[in-house]
């Protein structure tokens, strides 16, 4: 069954689209079977990922409100090798009419029960806000993994974030965990930064990846060509970054595994 990662952050900015497409590329360059699904009404992982989002037959909203099954949804066409639900102007529709529905709160999570077997991970681009997108991209996922910028005030804003990640939790799926906690554009010679990172290593230990994203121009450049860093320039610090952060997640998830099976012998 496919491991689901929501990428949130309710800080806008901070790296979230950015990570989800480049990690999406990176874990399907590995040969792995992935689908991002965009859940922020911009469209920038769309667009990202090479899909026009004014072009679409179908975005989340069909999948979300008309519950359009979620294979007749997804498109398989993407500049990074991966699969993608996208999202466009609509899908802030799709935000406003979940307010009103039933069982509103799982949506996502039960579209998804068809296809999870089909992939081995299932990334979300959240919106930055507290949406009933969020919430449902909460619901739906096994984990949380969260960019951060290691600049002023970063730590107070993570602590309220983990909160609300911990009530969501308690609310709508007591399974969630915090995948891991990513320090992005990071500039080692600012030293701000360091210190920023050294806190953030000292309050959460090893939720912290040892993976850093450098601030990189070419991860900035890539959504303009419509395609992950990796195949935009597949020698740049962003894109080596990104497959390193490939990397740690799929260690992790093994060391994880062996933990869970000898726990149970
Ligand atoms: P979010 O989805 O959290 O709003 P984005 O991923 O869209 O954040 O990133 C915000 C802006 O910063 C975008 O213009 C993006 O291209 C740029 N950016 C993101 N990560 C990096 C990086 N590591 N180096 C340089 N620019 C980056
Ligand atoms: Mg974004």
């Amino acid at each position: 069954m496919g491991r689901i990662i929501a990428v949130a952050n309710q800080k806008g900015g901070v790296g979230k689209t950015t990570t989800a497409v480049n990690l999406a590329a990176s874990m399907a360059a590995t040969r792995r079977k992935v689908l991002l699904i965009d859940l922020d009404p911009q469209g920038n992982a769309t667009m990202g990922s090479g899909v026009d989002k004014y072009d679409v037959d179908n975005t989340a909203y069909e999948l979300l409100i008309e519950q359009k099954p979620a294979k007749d949804v997804i498109i398989r066409e993407t500049n990074g090798k991966y699969h993608l639900i996208a999202a466009n102007s609509d899908t802030t529709a799709a935000d406003i009419k979940l307010m009103e529905e039933f069982a509103r709160e799982q949506r996502l999570a039960q579209a998804l029960k068809s296809v999870v077997d089909d992939y081995d991970f299932i990334f979300i681009d959240c919106p930055p806000s507290l949406s009933m997108l969020t919430v449902n991209a909460m619901a739906a996922a096994d984990s949380v993994l969260v960019p951060m910028q290691c600049e002023y005030f970063a730590l107070e804003g993570l602590t309220a974030l983990m909160d609300t990640i911990e009530r969501l939790a308690e609310a709508v799926n007591p399974r969630l965990t915090i995948e891991g906690i990513l320090r992005t554009m990071y500039d080692p010679r600012n030293r701000l930064a360091n210190d920023v990172s050294e806190q953030l290593k000292t309050h959460f230990g090893e939720k912290v990846y040892r993976t850093v994203i450098p601030r990189n121009v070419r991860l900035a450049e890539a959504p303009s060509f419509g395609a992950p860093a990796m195949y935009y320039d597949k020698s740049s610090a962003g894109a080596k970054a990104y497959l390193a952060l490939a990397g740690e997640l799929i260690r992790r998830a093994e060391q994880q595994k062996k933990a869970e099976a000898a726990a149970e012998a």
